[in-house]
């Protein structure tokens, strides 16, 4: 895929708004986006699935996995004045959660423009303005000042959707995105590009993508994904939270455009070491640069994957700064070196390789 089209399908899928389980949106373009990659399918929790049209059923096969869910909200309850108090959908600070400008979906499927309210200064407390609100002090407001008026004007319902309202920008001259969603819309413009470019390839492996729903509330999409596919071995594609701008320099990990991060530790999966190091090798022997990750916490489909029955995974990330918050950044360059390793390691696999994992 050209430069041009790789930033327009980079924005166009920031753009589009799913929280987990609400994700058409995301699978809609997705689809459309590998619509020649292979044969296509979908299944009820929104996963879908892309066979690499030369997969043959006899060799060894590769899960390449990214999610298509973002972090959101959704509307709890709707209160007599109109504002309406919501639950966080995946991991959320309460800090970056105020006065933000937000998305709602109502029961015709339109998007109404909302903020998280916050109380103006005029009428806070000298305690109130020293603290965070808690959260279950916040609530949305689409600008009604009634229930009856969220439901019968404005349409929207309890159980609707809510994202952040940010449109994605690309800068020409840094090469940077600053957009919403990219954990992990990077990771499946990657699955999508991934599949795309060895369409026509003649691989000894056969490459199932599934682009998996639900991975910020618990890895739900990719538990169900795994049995499907029943994998040999599987690369996950994820957009990581940078930590350049909150680490000291000897403790970046996954900084911006240091190239895509191969994670070697976090809570829930230790990477299997020989595919680690095949990859590792593969980025220093195509001069592509790569950073390696220890995690304190953190976790991702990598894991449900490699517990299913041990296929070895390993985990390539684009690094995000200010993972879920409303506003990030990624690196264009970040993208290319990610896309261009995963090539090179699925164009390098065979059933003799798997062995040695
Ligand atoms: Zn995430």
């Amino acid at each position: 895929m050209d430069k041009e089209k790789s930033i327009q399908l980079i924005k166009d899928l920031s753009n589009v708004r799913g929280i987990s389980s609400f994700e058409d949106e995301v699978t809609a373009l997705f689809k459309d986006t590998v619509k020649d990659a292979g044969i296509v399918s979908e299944d009820h929790m929104r996963n879908i699935f892309v066979k690499h049209p030369a997969n043959d059923g006899k060799r060894p096969v590769v899960e390449l996995d990214a999610h298509s869910d973002e972090v959101g909200f959704m509307i709890r309850a709707i209160k007599p004045n109109g504002q309406m108090m919501f639950v966080n959908v995946g991991g959320w600070a309460t800090v970056t959660i105020p006065a933000q400008k937000v998305k709602v979906r109502n029961r015709d499927g339109e998007w109404i423009s909302g903020i998280v309210s916050s109380t103006p200064p005029h009428f806070m407390t000298a305690e109130e303005k020293t603290r965070l609100p808690k959260p279950e002090e916040l609530s949305i407001d689409v600008g009604a000042s009634s229930a009856d008026e969220i439901i019968d004007i404005y349409g929207i319902e309890v159980g609707a959707p809510v994202v952040p309202d940010v449109t994605c920008e690309y800068n020409d001259k840094t090469g940077l995105f600053l957009g919403k969603a990219f954990d992990n819309r990077i990771g499946t413009a990657l699955l999508a590009s991934t599949m795309n470019d060895l369409a026509s390839e003649k691989l000894d492996v056969d490459i199932i993508a599934g682009l998996s729903s639900q991975e910020e509330v618990g890895d739900r999409g990719a538990e169900v994904v795994v049995r499907k596919i029943k994998p040999d071995l599987a690369i996950v594609f994820e957009g990581a939270p940078a930590d350049d701008t909150v680490m000291p320099n000897y403790l970046i990990q996954s900084g911006l455009r240091k190239g895509p991060m191969l994670r070697d530790f976090d809570s829930t999966i230790v990477t299997n070491p020989h595919f680690q190091r095949f990859a590792l090798d593969i980025a220093t022997k195509n001069n592509i640069p790569v950073q390696r990750s220890v995690r304190t916490g953190g976790g991702q489909d990598g894991a449900i994957i490699n517990r299913y029955n041990g296929a070895p995974t390993i985990v390539i990330s684009v690094p995000v700064r200010y993972a879920h918050t409303p506003y990030c950044f990624i690196a264009f360059e970040d993208y290319q070196n990610a896309l261009a390793l995963a090539k090179k390691i699925i164009k390098a696999l065979n059933a003799d390789v798997l062995e040695k994992f």
